[in-house]
């Protein structure tokens, strides 16, 4: 899509879907942990005919890249006229799904306005706002060295915005070479003199021998966070998903949340695929090299058969200010995992660090005796 049309999809309204209650004409929102719609009015319920989505496949990476237009996805807004109330506005950046600010409705833009790829998945929400914020007071509580004015800030209610994140998933057969050193331990008796006598003692020693080999891995669904609105520290580490509960993508699961497109092009996202498969094959190789030490010389490592597919994950977004400073959480919407930025009671750390320091000098008095 050029410059020129995607400022245009910015002016003009643009088609989109906001799904409407068959038997009072009311809104419907995804029924989580069901997979339908609910009226929030009547309470009629409305089946999503989506079918379960298999994980193990996926798109052919390399033909796929080179069809792109855009490697990487522009900035974009959408401008949209809202049926229910008819006033125009704009959804955030990189956003498709969200409500409509002045009369609250549900809207949902279809991605392939914006985007050349779809979601090929998307994980349904399992988990209520009510859950999520449970989490997030046990998470709290939980921390280790946490000041106690944030314990007592955690029992207030946090607004919370549920949100579908794109990621990448990635599989890939690959076959690395090394080259290393196996290093083992033998041990040698040397002579040293002490006050005037000679003494034995046993000095442990590392003999390296030069070392190569290959290692080769199946990856699948090494995932990949395509979303730059939040955190890649925190969507990186939220790792407790179960994909095999997905289903192939449906806008009407994105009903009554936020949902953002990806703004991570897909080479990109595979260059940061690469480097987490990099530290796996690593691991590997030094079980490969074994002995008691292990250098990696070098690697080379082919990637066969690379796929790829993009799933829409959900996330229980937040934030709490404290100390005048904005602090970040997410909350996994399928098992309720939390992953968020934390502070640090310097207090409690200099107390603790004092308190193991004294036990130690204790310690060393009593054997002194
Ligand atoms: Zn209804
Ligand atoms: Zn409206």
């Amino acid at each position: 899509m050029s410059e020129q049309e995607t400022h245009d999809v910015s002016v003009k309204p643009v088609e989109h879907f906001q799904f409407e209650c068959k038997q009072c004409g009311f809104e419907l929102d995804h029924e989580i942990g069901k997979h339908s719609l609910i009226c929030r009015s009547c309470g009629a319920v409305e089946p999503i005919d989506s079918q379960n989505y298999n994980v193990f496949q996926s798109n052919p990476y390399e033909s796929t890249v080179l069809k792109l237009v855009n490697k990487e996805p522009n900035e974009s807004r959408f401008h949209v006229r809202c049926d229910t109330c008819g006033a125009g506005f704009d959804l955030s950046k990189d956003v498709h799904a969200d409500e409509c600010p002045y009369c609250g409705s549900n809207v949902v833009v279809p991605v392939n306005l914006q985007r050349q790829l779809v979601p090929d998945a998307v994980l349904p929400f399992d988990i209520k706002e009510e859950q999520a914020n449970e989490s997030f007071r046990k998470w709290i509580k939980s921390l280790w060295f946490a000041p106690n004015s944030l314990k007592r800030l955690a029992m207030r209610k946090h607004p919370i915005q549920g949100t579908y994140v794109p990621y990448w998933g990635f599989d890939a057969d690959t076959f690395s070479q090394y080259t290393g050193q196996r290093g083992t331990n033998y041990t040698t008796t040397k002579f040293v003199i002490v006050n005037g006598k000679t003494q034995t003692r046993v000095v442990t020693k590392i003999r390296w021998r030069s070392v190569s080999g290959r290692v080769s891995k199946e990856f699948d669904n090494v995932l990949v966070p395509a979303s730059e609105l939040i955190s890649h520290k925190l969507t990186q580490t939220m790792t407790e998903w179960n994909l095999t509960k997905s289903q192939e993508y449906s806008p009407k699961y994105l009903s009554g949340y936020k949902s953002e497109l990806y703004q991570v092009g897909l080479p990109r996202g595979f260059g940061v695929g690469k480097g987490i498969m990099a530290q796996i094959i690593r691991r590997l190789i030094r079980r490969d090299i074994g002995g008691d030490h292990q250098r990696i010389s070098s690697v080379n490592t082919i990637y066969d058969r690379v796929g790829f597919k993009l799933m829409l994950m959900p996330l229980w977004v937040s934030a709490f200010l404290y100390n005048k400073k904005t602090f970040r959480f997410i909350i996994n919407g399928q098992t309720g995992q939390v992953i968020g930025e934390r502070p640090y009671s310097w207090i409690k750390i200099v107390s603790f660090v004092l308190f193991i320091a004294s036990l130690v000098y204790i310690g060393y008095l009593i054997s002194q005796k």
